[in-house]
């Protein structure tokens, strides 16, 4: 293989810059040729395509964001825009495609290698919640943010011994509710993957408050309600008041943390390996802390799970 293309698709997440400059480091290392694709796949479409060299990836491992752009184009699904996109790719002499995103990308990415590009999917998403890799890039730095924030509404709450309601993303996995729940001592965590029984959580409300706690955090995940929707529940039912704070979009920024660096270090390099040995439809991962790499069909058609165990972990703690 002599030149490859690398692209940033779907939902941004820190540490995507990270695997960038992975990618075209050991790509040139390797004397490959790397071509830098904006906006995701709508670049590849509209030929927003050009030559990387090593010091275009210098001075952003440490940036959120992603230098290459990245969107959501509704034209690559159709098979038009897929032959558009190919035709793009042999003009520039693109022989392999490295995806950095989550796995509505990695759909796109097993399109073209299914039309004879190979391609190979980088998890990047803060959410946590691509089947078959035990952690995205971007996740870990979005937990910090998280907790940096729980931290900072629970000194609030314990001044105005307040409720708080504090609403995180992730769509439809509860890994970041989770274990910022967990990590910032949240009396109670409302994860998509459990249901919740409200009179049980009115029932530790009052109890806590009982004992004399100052204050009680309440985590819910996207995916669940919003944190309006739960503060309305918990004022009809439990005639409870409460303070939201929904997070929004300083979860999906902020300088990666070290681990995202290091995981989207790994990733980066493993997918132009993978590349270099002719390998395509492949998503690279990490498994019980090796780096693995496994079809890309397992990750879009398989389930991801979040750890229920600490699910159980954090009401104990929480009592
Ligand atoms: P993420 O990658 O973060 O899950 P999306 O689900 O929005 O984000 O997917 C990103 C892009 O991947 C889409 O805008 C589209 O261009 C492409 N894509 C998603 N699903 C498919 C599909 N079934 N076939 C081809 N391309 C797809």
């Amino acid at each position: 293989m002599k030149r490859i293309g690398v692209l940033t698709s779907g939902g941004d997440a820190p540490g995507m810059n990270a695997a960038l400059r992975a990618v075209v480091r050991k790509a040139i290392y390797h004397d490959i040729e790397v071509m830098g694709v904006y906006n995701g796949y709508q670049g590849l479409i509209d030929g927003k395509i050009e030559r990387l060299d090593l010091g275009y990836v210098g001075d952003i491992i440490q940036r959120g964001g992603t230098k290459l752009h990245s969107a959501r184009c509704l034209e690559f699904i159709t098979e038009e825009g897929q032959q558009k996109a190919i035709a793009q790719m042999k003009k520039h002499g693109i022989e392999g495609l490295v995806v950095i995103g989550g796995d509505g990308s990695y759909r796109g990415a097993m399109a073209l290698t299914s039309k004879g590009l190979p391609s190979i999917g980088v998890p990047g998403t803060i959410d946590n919640d691509i089947p078959g890799t035990d952690y995205t890039i971007g996740f870990d730095t979005a937990l910090n943010t998280v907790i940096e924030a729980i931290d900072k509404i629970r000194d609030t709450a314990t001044s105005h011994e307040r409720t708080f309601i504090i609403e995180v993303m992730g769509r439809g996995a509860g890994d970041l509710a989770l274990w910022a729940g967990l990590a910032g001592g949240a009396e109670t965590i409302l994860i998509p993957e459990v249901s919740f029984d409200i009179q049980d959580i009115l029932k530790r409300l009052r109890s806590g408050h009982d004992r004399g706690k100052k204050h009680s955090i309440i985590i819910v995940a996207e995916g669940v309600m919003s944190a309006n929707e739960f503060a309305n529940l918990l004022k009809e039912q439990g005639n409870i008041e409460t303070r939201i704070s929904v997070l929004g979009h300083i979860q999906r920024g902020g300088s990666p943390s070290a681990r995202d660096r290091v995981l989207a270090s790994l990733f980066g390099a493993k997918a132009v390996e993978a590349l270099m040995e002719g390998h395509g439809g492949l998503a690279i991962g990490m498994r019980n802390h090796q780096v693995v790499e496994y079809s890309m069909t397992e990750a879009f058609n398989g389930k991801h799970y979040a750890d229920l165990s600490m699910y159980k972990l954090s009401k104990e703690l929480a009592i």
